[in-house]
């Protein structure tokens, strides 16, 4: 696509998008009195509209009906994690049995590495990414001193030989070395620094030649990019609902277990009462039987203030599909990444971290400033940008397709450009 450094070019970009439709769904904060150019959506989406409504519905259920809101009304508590799972198919491509919402992200994070890290002889090998979130080091990191299990000797930590990002043949080289050591590989889908987005595929499919498992951390992933879950035989992962999918704060997470290893009543897992046959639940017999599926995986009964949170951020994905998101991000995140590198005064003091090939990356671009990158920053956030920073001088930008516009970018490169000319051109 070619693309053309004007407003009048950004605004006919919008009034040709499909999906323009949802901006005015969401609420965005406001600054000096205006909506600010909200670039946050990896880290906190917006609130949709909806959300009160949704939240207010089950709050008034619980103020009319009390405990019997557990099995009556139009959205009975006991099965509400039924609720979410045909868009959470939609979102992951793990078929309903596949994918459940529940906890938050570690958690699940843990739960899963109960069950998929299994190490066994000189099978003990947990590969994770070098520079991954610290919460999935620490998780990875405690699993294996549980077990008596050294992390200096035996968690690898892979990073990219570039000193930037990782090739996919490097990443599938360092699998087969470990050969039969390996016992687990974790990474993300998209990681979350640089942005760039991994051949998750390609990943499982090294794993398993070695006899390892591999499991994803979809974080900066879900909501951002289409997936295969099932169809790229991936051993499970898990996802937070607070990014791109705007479920609010600490909103629930969910996990995909394959329905190979869900169908397998015996596969290890740590369990609670809700992960029990749903029909045999409340004899309360103290026999485990797991519920079939992902299903088994679930401890508790549900949050529903929360879950209903996320019904209504997932009630609007309902109407589009990641296909056409993923059509006007390649467009958005490209018009982006042409602003920026075809001005020379902001070409001259930034780089661009991010894979510059669309197919390794989602809506984010992570880039390096030259200098001075704190006051840029601050200067963005003055002027009603609201973006992230990440030491040493990183920041990150995410227009999501939902509800950013051709002309916020636009807008935001300007505002850029007249910040780097006032604190990095000298
Ligand atoms: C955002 C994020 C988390 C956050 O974990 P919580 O348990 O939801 O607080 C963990 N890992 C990655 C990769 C993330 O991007």
């Amino acid at each position: 696509m070619t693309y053309d450094n004007t407003p009048a070019f950004a605004y006919e970009l919008d009034e040709q998008d499909p999906l323009r439709v949802f901006r005015s769904q969401f609420h965005f904060p406001k600054r000096n009195g205006k909506d600010a150019i909200y670039f946050c959506g990896n880290s906190l989406g917006l609130q949709p509209k909806v959300t009160e409504s949704y939240i207010q519905r089950e709050l008034d259920y619980w103020k009319e009906h009390a405990v019997e809101g557990h099995f009556t009304g139009n959205t009975p508590w006991v099965s509400y994690h039924q609720l979410s799972k045909k868009s959470l198919s939609r979102l992951t491509g793990g078929l309903e049995h596949e994918v459940v919402s529940m906890n938050n992200l570690t958690t699940n994070l843990h739960l899963l590495l109960a069950s998929f890290y299994q190490p066994s002889g000189k099978r003990v090998k947990l590969m994770i990414e070098g520079g991954a979130f610290p919460s999935d080091h620490y998780a990875a990191e405690s699993h294996m001193r549980r077990v008596g299990i050294s992390p200096e000797e035996h968690l690898i930590t892979l990073t990219p030989e570039s000193g930037k990002t990782f090739t996919n043949e490097e990443i599938i080289s360092a699998i087969k070395d470990q050969g039969e050591e390996l016992a687990l590989v974790l990474f993300p889908g998209v990681q979350y620094y640089t942005g760039q987005f991994f051949d998750m595929k390609a990943i499982a499919q090294a794993a398993h030649e070695v006899g390892s498992f591999a499991g994803f951390d979809l974080a900066h992933a879900m909501g951002n990019l289409p997936m295969t879950l099932h169809d790229d035989d991936i051993d499970f992962a898990t996802w937070c609902s607070y990014k791109y999918v705007n479920s609010g704060p600490g909103g629930m997470s969910g996990i995909f277990v394959h329905e190979k290893h869900g169908n397998n009543p015996n596969f290890p897992k740590l369990t609670g009462w809700w992960g029990h046959d749903s029909k045999t639940r409340f004899q309360m017999d103290n026999q485990f039987v797991p519920n079939p599926g992902v299903d088994g995986w679930m401890l508790s009964n549900m949050n529903i203030i929360s879950s209903a949170a996320h019904l209504a951020s997932l009630s609007i994905f309902d109407k589009t599909s990641m296909e056409e998101l993923r059509e006007k991000s390649i467009k958005l995140t490209g018009f982006l990444e042409y602003l920026l590198l075809n001005d020379p005064i902001t070409a001259k003091h930034i780089e661009i971290l991010t894979p510059s090939n669309p197919e390794e990356r989602g809506c984010q671009l992570s880039i390096f400033i030259d200098q001075n990158g704190k006051a840029i920053f601050d200067g963005l956030i003055d002027a009603g940008v609201i973006l992230d920073w990440r030491e040493p001088n990183v920041i990150r930008v995410a227009p999501t397709p939902l509800y950013n516009s051709f002309t916020d970018v636009w807008r935001f490169c300007g505002i850029f450009k007249q910040l780097i000319v006032k604190h990095a051109e000298k």
